[in-house]
């Protein structure tokens, strides 16, 4: 059984969650076997080996705790994007469709330096919008997009197709 394989057969399927007709991907079961959350961040870090990176952005809340995990392991800062309301200093903010009405992120104008190669992380690709308002983000405080990684793909959503000219890597697709 290979590195992806095993951390796959750990996602969980939660059915009806948030809404009744959602199957949601639950990764707490990797994150609560040490070796399975260790490998998951090697993973991670193994995509990007030649990738030229000076920090790591993740979005709340999921995307944190591999976001600050690889940060650790490759001696990068990190920078939350989150939620609105939620940072404390001077804010860029970007609204971004959901099936049923918007929802937003922001992130502290001051995190990104201009010219920096900013690797955006998070669990999940489901439909993009997520992480295109992300990448936005981090554009608007001056930063490139070095890669945006994703542990899973939820392939038949096509969220790919939003990420266009952006180089993408996901690790473990279904
Ligand atoms: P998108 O914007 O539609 O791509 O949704 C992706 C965002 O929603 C990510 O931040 C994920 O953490 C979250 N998300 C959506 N579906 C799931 C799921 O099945 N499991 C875990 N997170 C999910």
């Amino acid at each position: 059984e290979n590195k992806v394989e095993r951390i796959k057969n750990a996602i969980r399927d939660v059915p009806d969650f948030p809404k009744e007709g959602i199957l949601f991907k639950d990764i707490t079961p990797v994150l609560q076997n040490a070796e399975l959350f260790a490998l998951s961040v090697e993973l991670f870090a193994d995509v990007l080996k030649n990738t030229n990176i000076d920090v790591v952005a993740a979005v709340e809340s999921r995307g944190f705790i591999f976001g600050a995990a690889l940060a650790l392991k490759l001696n990068k800062g990190f920078v939350p994007i989150r939620k609105p309301g939620k940072l404390p200093y001077k804010t860029f903010k970007e609204t971004y469709e959901l099936e049923y009405g918007t929802d937003a992120l922001e992130i502290h104008q001051d995190a990104v330096k201009t010219g920096q190669k900013v690797v955006l992380i998070d669990d999940l690709l489901a439909t993009g919008g997520t992480a295109v308002a992300a990448a936005q983000l981090i554009e608007r405080c001056g930063g490139q997009i070095a890669s945006i990684c994703f542990l899973i793909e939820l392939t038949f959503l096509e969220g790919i197709k939003k990420l266009e000219g952006y180089p993408v890597q996901t690790l473990i697709k279904f």
